[in-house]
């Protein structure tokens, strides 16, 4: 610990100076009390619960600045409910499978699981130095057989309800992980691992995925949610519904062999434009492509469909990348004008989006504009606005108010929306398909040909298929001895004793799956876990379910808008939906706190150099300082940038705190006076004496106590309600300001002599109190050290007096024609209006107006009112 000495100025003209402010000597005393005695242990049975949870880290090393920033804010939100008489639950854990530990096991040698609890140990000895309100013994780790138990049950009943299920699919697969990602682990247009920034490829494999898109509608739902408006709009986005109409395409009768084929189905948004459909498109991966290609063209397509697979969506959207099209060889027919249609097939068509095929509408659409300019298909206008002759050199996009469908047939004439209904109608009519909906998001794909996760618990029998492995049996464990090296397949494969096992059903010899889960099915749950933690019979203890779920206050890094936050919400309705829960949302607020940049303003890394490190920040300035800082760099949601000597003024805030709370009484009553009101003598409230008054009348000296003591008491009061406020809020620096404007309120009461007064004494324990949330280990030592109850954070939260927080009443002279008649005493947000009306309705006014008519009144706020009759 360093000289954060005391300041000379807060001692000097004292008697005795305070023992000098060192958070050394009593932070971590402080932290073992409060772990002794269980104080934030958040008990089951108690009234009034509150879940506030923060996204649980990822085992990833040291515990870093950013860890702390996330960290604080929520601890102090939680430690202002429980002195509010609230019973909080802040638990703590460890998202610990996945690639990282993996990785960094295989770069320095050590076993995924070696390296991972070491971490795990380090971390929480790191996070304890916070001095945060966690309830450690509700502690859950991922990797936990515990707790991966359990991650299996819930799979099996996905699996049961059939929210599981195996598939061939293309995948994003990273070149570099050798790993299959999820759509939502794939970054940005050039398309990168979200670990290792590596472009992704495709890859067919067999997946396993949950059933998510089922609940791609309740997810749009947002309506019991106080989350970010940024966060929802990306879940909008992300699940990307787009409303419109399947509409068969019937084969025509010749080219290829087509009779046994069925029509092609496409998807579109503009079911008003069929009319202007002059050729379709197939995705090059439409399982019809086959079948419709004659066989003078086949090798060309062939090789056309082999490029494109071996292409990014990214390259293939890219327009600089185009390949072009290549018709096929077949026709289909316009369902509505019978007209003979070519099949195309584009690399631009994704068979992951509707139904991987398009009807062209090239008079409609950019894109099929260009396609049919290029290959000379035709262009056919089939809406304009009304009376006016489309321009045939561009595709006509934009909707207008009067726009009307032409050349339409039966449908000429109507209105764009009312064609859209007729045309749907009339389709569904003739059974050639009708309205639906489309979606962007796709199944959750969870499996990973990876070592470090929970395995996945299915066997395959060949008589009986997949089977999910008896509940009894579980957790089905992940062996140690494994060589885990990548190598595109999963590492358990090569583990006999893994892989052997019997049938559940007909108890023949069966194979395990050799996946394992992605982390985001671990960390869809775990919330639930840190209800009953230690819960043998289920995942969780219905009854702590219904105590606590759903989280009351949820936070944590915006990043997680579609990955954890989408998934978790699925959890819920899905386990809602099997019975096993009886809400419909996990978090009922979510708050985002921002992110810590280095001093020079950039985010923080190794190469910069502008790593902070919290472990020597807390060994030269204390927890609560490192913490008062966090707090106060700029708005949470914000964060802001490092700054040296930003830490030291807070550091010099704490010490004036130190040196203010715990002048004792009796040494302030001998070190005045100190003359610091201009004009006013020095005076001893505690003895009333005058020191060299000599003719100063003590009247007008008790009226200046007096008023000073109702000021400090105006600005505790005041600060009292805004600070609670600002808390709940989580406006944490605009706290803490309020907190600093209080502690020189209160300084400044005492070099007037207030010390003694019980007005001062308060204004004193309340800034401790008020304090307390965020500088939890200075206030306990304070608040004992005034001869306070242990401990502070058990006292009840400050309650704002309003009629002490309100600025005293205003005397307002009231003239009538210029000379003084009256006085009224208003308060301060007196509005103006009020004021002339109580000036007019004073009996003295009136009297003096004798039965004159005002002509105006003249009002110079917080001056005086005059009422003027003269013209
Ligand atoms: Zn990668
Ligand atoms: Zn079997």
């Amino acid at each position: 610990m360093s000289g954060r000495a005391t300041s000379g100025r807060e001692a000097s003209g004292r008697a005795k100076e305070v023992e000098r402010f060192d958070p050394a000597t009593f932070e971590a005393k402080w932290r073992e009390r409060w772990e002794r005695d269980e104080l934030y242990r958040a008990r089951d049975d108690a009234p009034g619960p509150f879940y506030l949870l923060t996204m649980y880290p990822y085992t990833s090393g040291d515990v870093h600045i950013g860890h702390w920033y996330a960290s604080t804010g929520p601890d102090v939100v939680a430690r202002m409910h429980r002195m509010r008489g609230e019973h909080v639950m802040l638990p703590m854990g460890f998202d610990s499978f996945g690639l990282p530990a993996e990785n960094a096991a295989i770069d320095r040698g050590i076993h995924p699981a070696d390296w991972t609890n070491a971490n795990i140990d380090r971390m929480r000895a790191q996070f304890r130095t916070m001095g945060a309100s966690w309830d450690w013994s509700r502690e859950v780790i991922a990797s936990d057989p515990e707790f991966y138990r359990w991650t299996q049950w819930l799979f099996i009943q996905f699996f049961k309800a059939g929210l599981a299920y195996k598939a061939m699919a293309p995948v994003d697969w990273c070149p570099k992980d050798l790993v299959v990602l999820a759509r939502e682990q794939v970054l940005g247009a050039e398309r990168t691992c979200w670990r290792c920034g590596t472009p992704v490829v495709k890859r067919d494999l067999e997946q396993w995925f949950l059933r998510i898109t089922r609940y791609a509608d309740e997810l749009l739902d947002f309506s019991q949610l106080d989350w970010p408006e940024p966060i929802l709009l990306m879940q909008t986005n992300w699940i990307g519904r787009s409303e419109g109409a399947e509409i068969d395409f019937p084969l025509a009768p010749n080219g290829a062999d087509t009779d046994a084929v069925a029509p092609i189905r496409v998807f579109t948004t503009r079911p008003d434009t069929i009319f202007g459909a002059t050729f379709m498109v197939l995705a090059p991966e439409h399982p019809l492509v086959t079948q419709l290609t004659t066989d003078d063209g086949r090798a060309e397509v062939e090789a056309y469909v082999a490029a494109a697979r071996r292409e990014t969506e990214m390259e293939r959207l890219s327009a600089e990348r185009d390949r072009g099209g290549m018709f096929i060889g077949s026709y289909a027919l316009n369902p509505l004008t019978e007209e003979r249609i070519p099949i195309w097939i584009a690399d631009y068509v994704l068979p992951g989006y509707g139904t991987g095929a398009i009807m062209g509408v090239p008079a409609h659409d950019e894109r099929d504009f260009d396609f049919a300019r290029r290959y000379e298909l035709p262009i056919r206008y089939v809406v304009a606005p009304r009376g006016v002759e489309p321009d045939s050199s561009a595709a006509f996009v934009a909707h207008t108010d009067d726009e009307v469908l032409i050349n339409s047939g039966a449908f000429t004439g109507m209105g764009a929306a009312e064609g859209i209904r007729a045309i749907t109608a009339h389709i569904a009519e003739r059974g050639q398909g009708g309205p639906a909906v489309s979606y962007k998001i796709r199944d959750w794909l969870v499996s990973r040909q990876r070592y470090w996760g929970a395995p996945i618990p299915i066997v395959y029998c060949d008589v009986h298929g997949p089977q999910p492995v008896p509940e009894a049996e579980l957790p089905v464990l992940l062996p140690r001895d494994v060589d885990f090296a990548p190598t595109g397949v999963s590492p358990l494969q090569s583990h006999a004793g893994f892989i052997a096992a019997t049938c559940p059903v007909g108890g023949e010899p069966a194979r395990r799956e050799t996946d394992t889960m992605d982390t985001f099915v671990d960390s869809s749950w775990y919330y639930l876990r840190y209800c009953s933690p230690r819960f043998e019979s289920g995942p969780w203890d219905p009854e702590a379910m219904r105590h606590w779920m759903p989280v009351d206050l949820y936070t944590g890094g915006a990043e997680h808008a579609v990955l954890h936050l989408l998934y978790s919400r699925f959890f819920v309705k899905a386990l809602r939906d099997m019975g096993h829960l009886e809400f419909d949302e996990p978090f009922v607020a979510l708050r985002n706190q921002g992110q810590i940049l280095g001093a020079d303003h950039h985010r923080m890394s190794k190469s910069r150099g502008n790593v902070v490190n919290p472990d020597d920040l807390v060994a030269r300035y204390g927890a609560d300082t490192v913490r008062l800082f966090l707090l106060f760099i700029g708005p949470w949601d914000q964060g802001g940038p490092w700054s040296p000597t930003g830490i030291e003024g807070v550091s010099r805030f704490l010490t004036r705190v130190w040196n203010l709370a715990q002048a004792p009484v009796d040494e302030l009553e001998r070190s005045v006076p100190v003359p610091t009101v201009p004009g006013m003598p020095p005076f001893n409230p505690m003895t009333g004496e005058i020191p060299g008054s000599g003719g100063t009348s003590a009247d007008a000296l008790l009226a200046a106590i007096e008023s000073g003591s109702r000021a400090l008491q105006r600005v505790t009061h005041q600060t009292i309600a805004a600070v609670s406020e600002d808390y709940a809020a989580l406006h944490f620096n605009t706290a803490i300001a309020k907190l600093m404007e209080l502690t020189t309120a209160i300084a400044r009461a005492r070099d007037d002599g207030l010390a003694g007064t019980d007005v001062y004494q308060q204004a004193v324990d309340t800034l401790l109190l008020l304090l307390a949330p965020a500088a939890p280990h200075l206030t306990e030592e304070l608040w004992e050290r005034r001869g306070r109850p242990y401990s502070i954070h058990q006292q009840a939260w400050p309650v704002a007096d309003e009629g002490l927080a309100a600025a005293d009443l205003i005397e307002l002279p009231v003239q009538v024609d210029g000379r003084l008649r009256d006085r009224l005493l208003v308060g301060p947000g007196t509005s103006e209006a009020e004021i002339e009306r109580l000036a007019l309705a004073s009996a003295r006014v009136q009297a003096h107006l004798d039965g004159r008519p005002p002509a105006r009144v003249v009002h110079i706020p917080g001056r005086l009112v005059n009422v003027v009759t003269t013209r």
